[in-house]
């Protein structure tokens, strides 16, 4: 039983992005020196409250106290002031800074002169670490070190800044095993010392482990909260992915997967390596078919797609297109073989100051547009591929930042278009699109399938994968722990499949 007076208690919290409900009556509440484990679905809403306790979603609603007080959180600085840090899922550590600049980052010690100390700094970081067994040099650049410092550090810097409660959002899944494990004893230390965690991570094992409750959230709700003892992972699974069922126009929640093509096979990839994101993995594609990778953020299937696209390095492993070995050093090799990628940060993809037709044939300005480019020719070249991906408005002058998401990406699509495709790389192709603008996107990708190309669509969403794979590849910690093809895959197999824990072995 959870003690009368919780240390934080946030009743029927609200939140409403532009008016679409993300958190409904949800009531939340930890106790000092508790680890409270937060789980659910992609979009479940996970985020979101955590950011309510972070300060930085002040139109929430509903009521926080804090040891029996109410407060309210309207600011980044409201929280920390009342003992509340947050460390991200996207690290927000500056790279280039010292550790004990990150340390102190906006609250570093002055002498008397006014002027920063830095000795008294730099002792104050390596005690503050220390006291969290991190023996470092603080006065390196805090991008030297591995993520899992990185985290600690992000940790170290809320704790010296008063945190009595720490969030973690989804911490482990960039982490391989050691390092997270490493990251849960410094978890069990503060916990010893009275501070109070929560823990957001889509590995359940972990969750029921290091954690004494777990609440799970679905669509906005709260289903549950209760003791880890009382709980098991299939038991969340169910609860997380609860009586989904697909409605018209959705996504599949569970689908049967056709056995493995018997065309040719167009990319064979053999223990393929990069470190400390994926380790000897291999696996082949036919010509036509859609090879889904799924895993968690981090799990280093997206990855993977940049490496074969060339624009990461691998340190060992090998490539056959068509059965011949290929040497793909750089993304220009890669576009030369027809591998290409569509990538899941389109600001980096789209050029949004340049016209669209520009960003159509960037790709291969030499073959498309000649050595002579003019606006004329870029025009004349776009045009077509335009109306072919059916961007609207079909305005190759237009500057491409303003399409819409969706049309951006049929761009993008279109740049490849004008050179032989044979592997398309899609990396969360349609994310944060409608159902429409997602549909024409998947129709583009088809017909590329229909011309023969190998498709590898890797996602963190379950649904998409299960609408539009063929075969379906799971990653966890950077190796493939399973593969369905032939067979009824649910989304919950796919879920067990991706938090299965190998050990690594590099
Ligand atoms: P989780 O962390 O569980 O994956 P989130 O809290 O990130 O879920 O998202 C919950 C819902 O709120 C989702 O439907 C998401 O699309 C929406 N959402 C999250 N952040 C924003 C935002 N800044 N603007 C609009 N909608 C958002
Ligand atoms: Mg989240």
């Amino acid at each position: 039983m959870p003690d009368p007076t919780p240390l934080l208690d946030c009743r029927q919290i609200g939140v409403a992005y532009h008016g679409v409900s993300a958190l409904v009556d949800v009531d939340f509440d930890v106790q000092a020196g508790e680890v409270h484990g937060l789980v659910g679905c992609n979009g479940a809403g996970k985020s979101t409250l955590m950011k309510v306790l972070a300060g930085v979603v002040p139109q929430y609603t509903g009521e926080i106290h804090l040891g029996g007080l109410p407060i309210r959180l309207d600011s980044p600085r409201r929280a920390i002031a009342h003992g509340i840090a947050m460390v991200y899922q996207e690290l927000s550590g500056i790279g280039q800074l010292s550790v004990a600049e990150n340390l102190f980052l906006s609250r570093q010690p002055r002498t008397r002169f006014g002027n920063i100390d830095w000795r008294r700094m730099r002792r104050e970081a390596r005690q503050a670490l220390a006291e969290l067994d991190i023996d470092i040099d603080v006065s390196r650049p805090l991008r030297e070190f591995p993520l899992v410092i990185r985290q600690m550090v992000e940790i170290a810097r809320g704790l010296h800044s008063g945190a009595r409660v720490l969030i973690l959002d989804e911490p482990t899944s960039a982490l391989s095993l050691p390092e997270a494990r490493r990251l849960f004893e410094l978890m069990r230390t503060l916990k010893s010392r009275g501070v109070s965690l929560i823990f957001i991570s889509h590995f359940l094992e972990d969750v029921l482990t290091v954690c004494d409750r777990v609440t799970i959230l679905r669509d906005g709700r709260k289903l549950l909260t209760d003791q880890s003892a009382k709980l098991n992972r299939r038991a969340i699974i169910e609860q997380m992915v609860g009586g989904e069922t697909a409605a018209a126009g959705q996504d599949a929640t569970e689908v049967t997967l056709k056995p493995e093509s018997k065309e040719p096979i167009r990319l064979r990839v053999d223990r393929w390596t990069r470190r400390g994101c994926f380790t000897g993995v291999s696996f082949k594609v036919h010509r036509g078919e859609c090879l889904g990778l799924y895993g968690f953020v981090g799990a280093g299937h997206q990855e993977l797609l940049h490496t074969i696209a060339g624009a990461q390095p691998v340190q060992a492993g090998e490539i056959r297109i068509d059965n011949s070995p290929r040497r793909i050093r750089h993304v220009a090799d890669a576009v030369e073989q027809g591998v290409v990628l569509v990538g899941a940060d389109r600001g980096q993809t789209v050029v949004r100051g340049a016209s669209i037709a520009r960003n159509i044939t960037l790709a291969h300005l030499a073959t498309s547009v000649g050595s002579w480019i003019t606006t004329r020719k870029e025009v004349m070249v776009s045009q077509p591929v335009l109306e072919q991906v059916g961007c609207r408005p079909p305005d190759p002058c237009k500057p491409a930042g303003q399409l819409s998401g969706g049309n951006q990406q049929k761009v993008v699509l279109g740049k490849w278009l004008l050179g032989p495709i044979h592997v398309l790389l899609l990396e969360e192709p349609t994310r944060g699109m409608d159902v429409h603008a997602k549909t024409e996107i998947m129709r583009l990708v088809r017909e590329q399938q229909k011309l023969g190309a190998a498709v590898i669509l890797a996602s963190t969403e379950p649904e998409m994968l299960l609408t539009y794979a063929d075969r379906i590849l799971t990653f966890s910690r950077g190796q493939v722990t399973a593969e369905f093809s032939g067979k009824l895959v649910t989304k919950a197999d796919l879920m067990h499949a991706a938090e299965r824990e190998l050990e690594r072995h590099d």
